[in-house]
């Protein structure tokens, strides 16, 4: 994912904005609505605040949407030099078997499966965290610390009350990590803004625009050979 984050002095506030184009088979406005409104909701959630020079600032996620279909999504991204402005494609299954943004971090382009229920898992979360430039944690055991973070893959050891299982054994089958229990946390927050220096006062740019369109599977589609894609 890449966005832009803008430094509201009036307001005391840096806004980071994005622009999620939903295209594919499944990209409806009910179901782009439900995960604009997970991201929303659980990046703003831990209301993370960053000091710049003397003053504190609020940071705001505003992400919104469009859906497209394939001609209309391939004259944008051909045209595409908006760092706001992602190219997500939802279907039923693709060839990596998961949700994914590229293939590295921070790009914004991507592919996304229903399957991972999309607005409803935190799974849509985690993605745009990745896709900000957020890798997993080092270390996979946050057992006595309450919610997990929001950047921590399937197979993570939690409290009890956080597992697949409350009564299965740490680290056994049912013993691990249930997404929905994952958080962001405000430190994650601050990690999406680390190359944002206290000098700062103008936007800053975050991920990078690769403008890849995939086909229905989840491979790369060359946009310059064939302006016809499936
Ligand atoms: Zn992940």
């Amino acid at each position: 994912m890449s966005a832009i984050a803008t430094i509201n002095s009036d307001t005391s506030q840096i806004n980071i904005e994005a622009e999620l184009v939903f295209y594919g088979k499944y990209a409806s406005d009910d179901l782009a609505q439900k995960i604009v409104l997970e991201i929303n909701q659980m990046w703003n959630e831990p209301s993370a605040k960053l000091q710049l020079g003397s003053r504190l600032f609020d940071i705001v996620f505003d992400i919104k949407f469009e859906c497209l279909d394939n001609s209309e999504v391939l004259l944008k991204v051909l045209k595409n030099k908006d760092h706001a402005v992602n190219f997500i494609r939802i279907e039923d299954k693709n060839i990596a078997e998961r949700s994914m943004m590229g293939f590295g971090l921070g790009e914004n382009s991507g592919h996304w499966l229903i399957s991972d229920q999309l607005g409803e898992s935190t799974t849509a979360a985690h993605e745009f965290g990745h896709a900000l430039g957020l890798p997993h944690p080092d270390q996979l055991d946050f057992r006595f610390s309450g919610n997990p973070p929001i950047m921590v893959p399937r197979g993570t050891l939690v409290d009890a009350d956080f597992q697949w299982n409350p009564l299965a054994e740490a680290g056994a089958i049912g013993g691990t990590m249930r997404p929905i229990f994952r958080r962001v946390r405000a430190g994650e927050v601050l990690q999406v803004l680390k190359n944002m220096n206290p000098e700062s006062k103008v936007n800053v740019k975050i991920g990078k625009l690769t403008n890849q369109l995939f086909d229905e599977m989840g491979r790369p589609v060359a946009l310059n050979q064939d302006l016809t894609f499936e």
